[in-house]
């Protein structure tokens, strides 16, 4: 076997290393499949075989899962004729298969996990009579599927729920959540922790026990499932409770949870083997659906590949950050700062005054503290972080630095100001980076000595928990200042998307096309319940009013105002410009900051905010009831406004590449991920029938719906963004 090296050891104890040839990491390909078959077959009928330990031969970890790139042909396929469908079912089945003849091969096998676990390679131990696990806060296991629109494949979904109760089993297979191996042991979900480096001797130490069990409990006469099976008071809370839950987090938008949800309910009514073909079927419907295809591609392939520098300009030689500097202190320069720490960079963060900067330095280790009480770090590790930080208002120990990223006010003149200041420090090679949200980076430049070294390094808030970075190229950005940002990127663990100089760059741009068209339908006499439950149904995280809330309705103004200063009051006219009127400068509401805004905010701690009754006087609504037809319109409305936003960026090149558009909007504006992002979204509609919907919008709500001509001649043309159009027509 190619994949799978066995050695048997004096007491006929097989050792079966899992060592893909040619990968850093263990996955599971058609010929992984095809092996774990043989070796089923090898540990049946080998009578020196008394027993077997599976272990990864990878420094990594066990084992990733499924091998996606080769997975993914049937992808988003749609309903298929029978004859494919068997085919597809084979191809999948093949996996379940092997597992389900390791775990009845009549000895007794374990698995010896080293390092991660999760997908189909934490299937594979679950086939395995024993599990044992190396401790280590950093190791996850799990069945993460369900995070990229797929379901388990290999008999997890049926083991899981077997092995520790449907109820225990449904949130880490509903969302994909990965647990570390104490966490495992304690839901019962491994049966050993060792310390590192120790599994294999353990697994053997149980194999040579002589209580080493070769019948999964499942296979057992008297087998009940924990908690009770779906017909039972447990079960049937579980269920109908479970699909209720289900509803009102996903709306029906992932058929992967909704499979996931029916494979274990009917799976768990029949006896394990009919039980994997249920399965099987189920995972077949999840992978031909169109949201598995656009959720593998963007929140699998296109962030992995941005995650490890597809944008990076070719031929920049490689670099990386030992020291930087962070201007500002206060809510982002903080988390800016402890992303640095954590990813063992020296940083030098300065403020206006000692009190400020320590502030943010005390910020910094209150986001430590946190992770070590949460068990996610050693105390030594915080501390050696947090050393690395030192808060100052001294512009001179700035020198060395390799880069510097400015996130004081949000004003020209203190930006300018902290700009010469550190320059006058920083070698020339050093990047000087703005985290500006709404300032083009072209003028910041103006201020910088050497615009070539000055780009936008836009953070997302708070910037412990967003993984995006929205880097911005001024007109006059080098390359190698592209390729170093985006290598300080990928050093503190967060994925790079480029995109050049805009009004709002990409990401704020596009989402601001949310909530403009959120303020249309509130000024527009849609009742604003209606607005925001809808706004929730498309999959976005939350409203487009309470969206807009969040971010201040004095900015949105702020920003409206300024458009209608630089572009004339007609580029701006409308109900997104008379609502922040009455709402900013007339009433004060400025949104969740000052407790008021389309919500109260009740002072007291706990309170749920509720719309602000006097909506009603300013905005009369004359849509107050809700009908499908109704919710399907301003459903679409909500997500096409932001997909041509998006599509708009592409054609005016802010955005040069779909994956960056696609990563960027799910990563960073939480844009509905079922989509795979807006231009997945479009691709899935297919270019003609978007652009003929959006024509219709037009002409019914207004010129912001018209197609730009990128649109048009990708539909006559019938290409799609990734690759040709899909087939529907308009
Ligand atoms: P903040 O008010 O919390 O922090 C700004 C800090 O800058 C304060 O500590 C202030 O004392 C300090 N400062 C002001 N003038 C200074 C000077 N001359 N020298 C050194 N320090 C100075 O603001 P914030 O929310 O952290 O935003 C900072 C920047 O990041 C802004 O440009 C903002 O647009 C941008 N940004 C904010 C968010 C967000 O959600 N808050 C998201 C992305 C980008």
């Amino acid at each position: 076997m190619e994949n799978f090296k066995i050695d048997i050891d004096a007491d006929g104890i097989a050792l079966v290393t899992f060592d893909v040839p040619g990968k850093s990491m263990n996955t599971i390909g058609p010929k992984v499949m095809d092996e774990l078959g043989e070796l089923a077959e090898r540990l049946k009928t080998d009578a020196a075989i008394k027993g077997a330990v599976i272990a990864s031969g990878k420094a990594s970890g066990f084992c990733a899962g499924a091998d996606l790139e080769t997975a993914a042909g049937f992808a988003g396929a749609g309903e298929l004729d029978p004859a494919t469908r068997k085919q597809a079912f084979d191809e999948v089945f093949k996996l379940s298969k092997a597992l389900r003849a390791i775990e009845t091969c009549g000895k007794p096998v374990a698995a010896a996990m080293e390092g991660l676990a999760v997908g189909g390679g934490f299937e594979i131990a679950l086939a395995c009579h024993y599990r044992v696990a190396a401790d280590d806060s950093k190791v996850q296991l799990g069945l993460v599927e369900a995070k990229i629109g797929l379901m388990p494949g290999g008999g997890g979904s049926q083991r899981l729920p077997r092995l520790i109760g449907a109820m225990a089993a449904a949130p880490l297979l509903l969302q994909g959540k990965t647990l570390r191996p104490s966490e495992a042991k304690a839901q019962g979900l491994v049966h050993e922790v060792v310390a590192p480096g120790g599994t294999v001797e353990a697994a053997k130490a149980w194999l040579k026990s002589g209580s080493a069990d070769a019948v999964a409990p499942w296979d057992k006469r008297d087998f009940k499932i924990p908690g009770g099976g779906p017909f039972t008071p447990n079960g049937f809370q579980m269920f109908v409770m479970g699909s209720a839950i289900l509803r009102k987090d996903t709306y029906g938008n992932y058929p992967a949870q909704i499979n996931i949800l029916k494979a274990v309910y009917e799976g768990l009514q029949v006896p394990i083997d009919a039980a994997l073909r249920i399965e099987g079927r189920y995972f077949v419907r999840t992978l031909t659906s169109p949201q598995a295809k656009g959720m593998i591609r963007t929140l699998f392939g296109s962030m992995q590949a941005l995650g490890k520098g597809a944008a990076r300009p070719a031929g920049e030689a490689a670099s990386q950050v030992k020291k930087a500097g962070v201007l500002g202190a206060g809510m982002m320069g903080a988390g800016i700062a402890h992303a640095q720490a954590l990813a063992g960079i020296e940083t030098v963060l300065i403020d206006v005054s000692q009190e400020a900067a320590d502030k943010g330095k005390a910020h910094v280790k209150d986001l430590l503290d946190k992770a070590v009480s949460r068990g996610r770090m050693t105390a030594e590790k915080a501390e050696a972080a947090l050393a690395l930080v030192s808060a100052t208002t001294d512009y001179a120990l700035l020198k060395g630095a390799d880069i510097v990223i400015e996130a004081v006010f949000e004003d020209r003149k203190v930006k300018a100001e902290v700009t010469a200041k550190a320059e006058a420090v920083l070698a020339d090679t050093a990047v000087m980076g703005s985290n500006t949200s709404t300032l083009p980076i072209t003028g910041l430049a103006e201020a910088s000595v050497r615009p070539e070294s000055f780009i936008g390094i836009h953070f997302f808030s708070p910037v412990d928990k967003m993984g995006l970075v929205e880097i911005i190229r001024g007109r006059k950005t080098s390359p190698a200042t592209v390729a170093k940002t985006i290598d300080y990127v990928m050093r503190i663990k967060k994925t790079p998307i480029v995109v050049n100089d805009s009004r709002g760059f990409y990401t704020s741009r596009c989402f601001m096309t949310f909530l403009d068209e959120g303020m249309h339908m509130l000024g527009g006499g849609i009742a604003p319940a209606l607005i925001d439950n809808v706004g929730r149904m498309t999959g976005m995280p939350r409203g487009p009013l309470e969206m807009a809330d969040d971010v201040a309705l004095d900015l949105c103004w702020k920003i409206v105002s300024q458009t209608a200063k630089d572009l004339g009051e007609a580029a701006v006219a409308g109900p997104t410009y008379d609502v922040l009127k009455t709402m900013v400068p007339e009433l004060g509401r400025l949104g969740r900051k000052n407790g008021k805004g389309f919500y109260d905010y009740p002072a007291e701690k706990g309170a749920a905010k509720r719309l602000w009754a006097g909506l009603a006087e300013h905005f009369p609504p004359t849509v107050t009831r809700s009908n499908p037809a109704l919710v399907a319109e301003l459903k679409t409305r909500l997500l096409y406004r932001q997909a041509l936003e998006a599509a708009r960026c592409v054609e005016e090149g802010v955005v040069a590449d779909p994956r960056d558009a696609d990563v960027g909007a799910i990563l960073g504006w939480g844009f509905a991920p079922w989509t795979g992002g807006p231009l997945s979204l479009i691709d899935q509609v297919g270019v003609a029938a978007f652009v003929a919907e959006c024509d219709r919008l037009a002409a019914e709500h207004g010129p912001r719906f018209a197609p730009p001509k990128l649109l048009r001649d990708m539909a006559a043309e019938g290409r799609g963004f990734y690759g040709k159009a899909s087939a529907r027509a308009a």
